[in-house]
């Protein structure tokens, strides 16, 4: 199918990297759906781009992954937009609970090997829904973080163990994170209250912490690790080659978890 050649979603990046967030939501709906969902963990982009997908393509649906981690927070918050924006958001779950967890690999293994933790609990349930669908929606910006600097506003996604390939679209990859608030604030969307206590991304409970609102968005995530991405949008390419290199690195990582 045509939107699933690398050449043409590296055009249609091209075509829309100016272009306002309802403009690229839109088309997406119109171009990808019913089988495009936005995966949201709401975060403070997240909650911006829930309330524009909320006036632009109401029936986009709206997928988390609960890894059983999350603070309670951010789990009221979810019911907070699915009452405001009278929607039901779709829960991926891991194959495992966290007692099974500790059975198989141990207590803590967030602290021992948190790459295989966030396999196992975040990225497995996420490529098993992502095996369904054409086109997947996120709230990255590039100005979050080293790693996300060179994201596109569309790119080549390979779903593991199927090989299907979607379209990833990223159409806040512009925002910062000053607009992002100026539009929470103008707006009065809610937000993850932890984010008044000086978190300013709001993961696990295991592997977040406070930092202080003039830390940088991601420093509090993984502290004091190299770990900086927990592989959900990580494993992404524009190429053939790079989805061959992507495959390559999965089938590493799940190696290590089988
Ligand atoms: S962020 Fe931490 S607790 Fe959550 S899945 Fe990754 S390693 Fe596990």
């Amino acid at each position: 199918m045509t939107i699933r050649n690398p050449e043409w979603i590296g055009r249609m990046a091209l075509q829309f990297e100016d272009a306002p967030t309802e403009e690229i939501l839109s088309w997406a709906w119109e171009r990808l759906g019913p089988d495009v969902a936005v995966g949201t963990a709401f975060g403070a982009s997240g909650m911006v781009l829930l309330h524009i997908r909320h006036q632009v393509a109401p029936d986009m649906p709206v997928f988390f992954v609960d890894t059983s981690f999350q603070f309670p927070e951010t789990l009221e918050l979810k019911a907070r937009v699915e009452s405001l924006y009278n929607m039901k958001i779709e829960v991926l779950e891991p194959e495992i609970s966290i007692e099974e967890q500790d059975v198989e690999h141990g207590l803590e293994l967030y602290n021992r090997d948190p790459d295989q933790c966030c396999w196992i609990r975040k990225v497995e349930p996420l490529q098993r829904k992502l095996r369904g669908l054409d086109g997947w929606v996120s709230s990255l910006r590039r100005d979050q973080s080293k790693s996300r600097e060179a994201i596109e506003i569309m790119e080549l996604h390979m779903a593991s163990g199927s090989g299907r390939r979607l379209v990833k679209v990223n159409p806040m990859a512009n925002w910062t994170r000053k607009q992002i608030w100026d539009y929470i604030l103008e707006h009065e969307l809610p937000y993850n209250p932890l984010m008044d206590q000086g978190y300013t991304s709001v993961g696990c409970w295991p592997c977040t912490r406070s930092v202080g609102s003039d830390a940088g968005e991601r420093e509090g995530r993984w502290a004091g690790t190299d770990k900086t991405e927990c592989g959900i949008h990580t494993f992404l390419g524009t190429s053939a080659s790079s989805a061959n290199e992507i495959a390559d690195r999965e089938a590493e990582v799940h190696e290590a978890v089988e």
